[in-house]
């Protein structure tokens, strides 16, 4: 096998060598986690695929091998001789979830001998052994298609009318991989790797029957965590940049409603799921809660059960030979070698958008495009995890941004990434070459002829014209317009500044205020300061739900702007928020559903923004430093929001922990 000539340092995006430090995390109820941050995700710099150095007491007979396990949240690797494989497969997929039972029936479908190790009992992952049954969005086309069709023949036909398609599903899916060749093992978890510079030589698992090896040709991570490109001395990230929080988690249910078997969920908090305590706690808790009992379903339901896998949004995403962020993506800075196309919105369950990165604020919150759709073109690039030959990553943990994430993780899309993984690996090793090397032109061929490689869906057109924009920013569903003056840039300065001027029309007024702001000029200023005097709570239409108030979206801009004269103001939002229930009008706001809500989000967006002005502005900061120090780092401050939930039971999520010490960081930072 050639070694790909592409970069194999293993260096992450901020220039950090063989490691990414997760930014520390506490639990909700305040308490520190058991979380090492020094430790977590770091990853033994010598372990790192080709960019590695000989280790051990063998270096000086120039052994090469090295074994790599995952012990105690590191890669560490021993070097070993070169084991002698009972057997070697052409293709070893680890976790025959979502992503990973498609790529292995397309593996050996393709001709490839291919083992698959999965340690739950049975395929598909999130969407059965998860009971995440119903697809949201993602693009069409593909052998995963196929394979649905087989499923609702299944449950037409046999005696699987459970309705939610679950079982049916992972019945179809064995079907297709015993008929392909697929060696399959259950309750077997992948726990170490045979590597020889940046290619993967065997896999080792433990299982029923101990401690087992295969030599492999090439490996498929399909774990939705990168437990193998983190194994094998890749970096990954975890969690949003404010403080390492991933998207929420659920613990779905399944119960019998009118005869049928329906699955439902609610957010249930946030967890580091790779930290065995924390994953453990989040599943006993979670499974208790009140949004499981009784009282929150109609009198003739009937609970099934609590599926046996929690429902993690997202875990580590690889840095691949191409990572994808949604700031290139919003810039246009589209790959020229798409595969296919991921096709959701940004599905952020967040509440704390305050915390979540500016240019998802900048979109969600500014311009109320919760719910606009996305196209975002995927590349083989995207599946490669930096510094390795023979290693292909598909499902969640692609190689895109966290606000990328949100999108590119729906259940369409990974199967289809899965589909992809398996063609590339079956020329790669056709080819003898390493994956990066495979040739874009036939790999795109053969995924046009499953349907895999569908055509861009359609998404939303930008406006060109003023006064298309005009008329936009006039009407109550601006989001658009907003995004559209941004896109345009500096020749939108003049017409904006114009119509932020005028009085007479107040919607043009202060939506051409959020998008001058989005643009960095201070004309925005005064009338971002009357929406957040007045407390305005319009709400843009754009989006269906999540819809915040525009005095969120002014506040985040003043700060943005630095407006040191809002100083005084913020405080006063911050030290005397007044807590409202909502309204009936505010049912497309979904992040205020409590009074609690209302103070933590006019808190949460005030405290940072005096932080962000901080930032811009020295001569106040012995006064912002003063007023937080009083206000927000003591005792008596409390924060608390409620999570995502479709009954009306109301889960808070106690988030004070993590506002001070956001503050914290700040004022050290100063
Ligand atoms: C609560 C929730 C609701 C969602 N709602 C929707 C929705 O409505 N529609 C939609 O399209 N998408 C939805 N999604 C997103 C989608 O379901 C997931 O993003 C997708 O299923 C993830 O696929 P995956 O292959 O990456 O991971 P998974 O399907 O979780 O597969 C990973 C597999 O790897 C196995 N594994 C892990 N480590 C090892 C190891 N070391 N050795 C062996 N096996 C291992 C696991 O057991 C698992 O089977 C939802 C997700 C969640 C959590």
């Amino acid at each position: 096998m050639a070694r790909s000539s592409r970069g194999l340092a293993a260096v992450d995006d901020r220039g950090h060598r063989g490691y990414v430090r997760a930014p520390r995390r506490e639990r909700s109820d305040g308490h520190p986690s058991e979380l090492d941050p020094a430790a977590f995700l770091r990853v033994c710099e010598f372990a790192g695929g080709a960019g590695g150095r000989r280790t051990g007491g063998k270096e000086g007979r120039g052994w090469r091998m090295k074994l790599l396990q995952w012990i105690d949240k590191q890669s560490v690797a021993t070097a070993v001789d070169r084991p002698r494989f009972e057997r070697t497969f052409d293709a070893i997929v680890v976790g025959l979830g979502t992503a990973g039972a498609v790529a292995a029936i397309e593996a050996a479908r393709s001709g490839l001998s291919t083992l698959g190790i999965e340690r739950q009992t049975s395929m598909g992952g999130t969407g059965t052994n998860g009971h995440v049954a119903h697809y949201y969005f993602g693009a069409k086309g593909g052998l995963y298609e196929q394979l649905d069709e087989r499923s609702a023949q299944l449950e037409k036909e046999g005696c699987l009318t459970d309705g939610a398609g679950v079982e049916a599903k992972k019945l179809a899916l064995e079907e297709a991989a015993l008929q392909a060749g697929v060696t399959i093992r259950y309750e077997c978890t992948a726990i170490g790797l045979y590597m020889e510079g940046g290619t993967i030589a065997g896999v080792r698992w433990v299982g029923p029957d101990g401690v087992r090896e295969a030599g492999c040709r090439v490996v498929i991570d399909c774990s939705g965590d990168a437990e193998i490109a983190v194994m094998a001395g890749c970096t990954a990230r975890f969690g949003r940049d404010s403080d390492g929080t991933t998207h929420a988690y659920s613990n779905v249910v399944s119960l019998l409603r009118n005869g049928r078997v329906k699955s439902f969920y609610t957010d249930s908090g946030y967890v580091d799921h790779t930290d065995a305590a924390e994953l453990t706690e989040a599943l006993l808790a979670s499974a208790t809660l009140p949004t499981h009992l009784k009282q929150t379903f109609d009198e003739s339901d009937r609970l099934l059960k609590v599926a046996p896998q929690l429902g993690i949004r997202e875990g580590r995403l690889i840095n691949g030979d191409q990572t994808l962020t949604f700031e290139r993506f919003v810039h246009g800075e589209w790959t020229e070698e798409p595969l296919f196309y991921a096709y959701a919105n940004l599905d952020n369950h967040a509440k704390d958008l305050a915390l979540e990165s500016d240019l998802q604020q900048e979109w969600s919150v500014v311009g109320g495009l919760w719910s606009l759709r996305i196209a975002v073109p995927i590349p083989l690039a995207a599946l490669i995890p930096q510094g390795t030959t023979n290693l292909l990553v598909a499902g969640r943990s692609l190689a895109v941004d966290h606000d990328l994430a949100s999108c590119v993780r729906m259940k369409r899309d990974m199967q289809k990434c899965g589909e992809i993984a398996a063609k590339a690996a079956y020329l790669a090793l056709r080819d003898n070459t390493a994956v990066s090397e495979v040739p874009y032109a036939e790999l795109r061929g053969l995924l046009e002829r499953s349907g895999c490689a569908a055509e861009a869906p359609d998404t939303v057109e930008w406006l060109s014209e003023r006064d298309d924009i005009r008329s936009g920013l006039a009407s109550e569903t601006p989001g658009i317009a907003i995004w559209s003056a941004r896109r345009l840039g500096g020749s939108m300065i003049g017409p904006l500044r114009e119509w932020c001027a005028q009085k007479q029309d107040g919607h043009l007024r202060k939506h051409s205020a959020l998008a001058l702001a989005l643009l960095g000029d201070a004309g925005a200023i005064p009338a971002l300061r009357e929406m957040v005097l007045e407390r305005d709570a319009f709400m843009s239409g754009t989006s269906h739900m999540y819809s915040q108030f525009r005095a969120h979206a002014a506040i985040y801009l003043l700060g943005k702007l630095g407006d040191a004269e809002m100083v005084p103001e913020l405080e006063r939002i911050v030290a005397e928020p007044i807590g409202r229930e909502p309204e009936e009008s505010w049912i497309r706001n979904k992040f205020i559903v409590s009074a609690d809500d209302y103070r933590f989000q006019y808190v949460s967006y005030a405290l940072l923004a005096l932080l962000r002005i901080g930032d811009r502005h020295a001569s106040v900061r012995e006064r912002i430093t003063a007023f937080v120090r009083r206000e927000v780092l003591d005792e008596s401050f409390q924060a608390r929001f409620h999570l995502n939930s479709v009954s009306e039971y109301k889960l808070p999520h106690h988030a004070t922990v993590q506002l001070q010490r956001l503050t914290r960081d700040r004022l050290a930072s100063w």
